[in-house]
């Protein structure tokens, strides 16, 4: 039965994709891999491959006007609430598809049209297909793109026979965190020991628990701060969070990464801890 994780962290920086990375490493013969930061894609630079299907991805609708009906009559101006349609021009990076101008305009001079937001695409590699997109500049719909994204990993799934989708969660706690997350069998949060990461993990838990799924924890970068590590320990305990790994701080986790490989296929303190924990991540899926 096809099986989802996701990994989140709150924000970037805790060493979640150099995590992800490792897992799909271990689980390469039954993964399909997905980058949900469409924001920031930082798995498709560490793995730069080549796009098997690539495709543009249409989020939402923008009003364009049709100048030849247009008597610049100004309805549509003063029903907009975002300032984004003036004398029968659109501004389109204000415009948010709302559709209300073209219901108001007495010509019919409007018309909604479906426009790009981004890119998604799929490529094959040493980790098994990879999934990934990138939002354009200025666009919103990163939550719907997120979901676009699991269901070609679906499909992908299906038609190589993998069980296992890895989602590489997005930073932040908003819309595309929550597509990432829904529906999903386990989440499982990276956290160092600083406190801005253990309030992250505090949200990342309301949020997962919010939508029914188990959350589990992987500490990492342990050694850099001890205190925060205990108040970590102290919060997972008292909320019934297993802790699938403690990672110490190893210099072969950026050498990995700078390589373009995962810190599992590089060795060393860091990768002998995941590697230990990834009899407990099965079980909890
Ligand atoms: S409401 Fe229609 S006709 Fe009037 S200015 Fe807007 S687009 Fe033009
Ligand atoms: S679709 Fe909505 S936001 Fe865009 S111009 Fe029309 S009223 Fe304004």
């Amino acid at each position: 039965m096809l099986k989802e994780i996701v990994v989140l962290s709150g924000k970037g920086g805790t060493g979640k994709t150099s995590i992800t990375a490792s897992l799909a490493t271990a689980f390469r013969d039954r993964v399909v891999l997905v980058d949900a930061d469409v924001d920031a894609p930082n798995m498709l630079i560490l793995l730069d491959p080549e796009a098997k299907e690539k495709r543009a991805f249409t989020g939402g609708k923008k009003a364009f006007v049709d100048r030849e009906i247009c008597d610049k009559c100004g309805v549509c101006t003063k029903y907009c609430r975002f300032s984004a349609i003036d004398d029968g021009e659109v501004d389109f990076i204000r415009c948010e598809g709302c559709g209300v101008c073209a219901f108001v305009c007495p010509k019919s001079a409007i018309e909604m049209r479906e426009v790009r937001s981004g890119e998604i695409g799929w490529a094959e590699t040493r980790w098994g297909p990879f999934v990934f997109a990138r939002l354009d500049p200025g666009e919103g719909n990163s939550g719907k793109l997120v979901t676009e994204e699991r269901n070609l990993a679906r499909d992908l799934a299906k038609r190589y026979g993998k069980d296992l989708i890895l989602v590489d969660g997005p930073p932040g706690m908003g819309c595309p965190v929550i597509a990432s997350l829904t529906g999903v069998d386990l989440a499982i949060a990276v956290v160092e020991p600083t406190l801005s990461a253990l309030h992250d993990l505090q949200r990342v838990y309301s949020q997962a628990s919010h939508f029914g799924v188990k959350v589990a924890l992987i500490l990492n970068k342990i050694g850099l701060s001890d205190e925060v590590s205990s108040s970590i320990r102290f919060f997972a305990n008292g909320h019934d969070i297993p802790i699938l790994a403690e990672v110490p701080y190893d210099e072969a986790v950026p050498k990995a990464m700078i390589e373009g490989i995962s810190f599992l296929e590089h060795g060393g303190e860091a990768a002998n801890s995941l590697r230990a924990s990834l009899k407990s991540i099965e079980k909890m899926i």
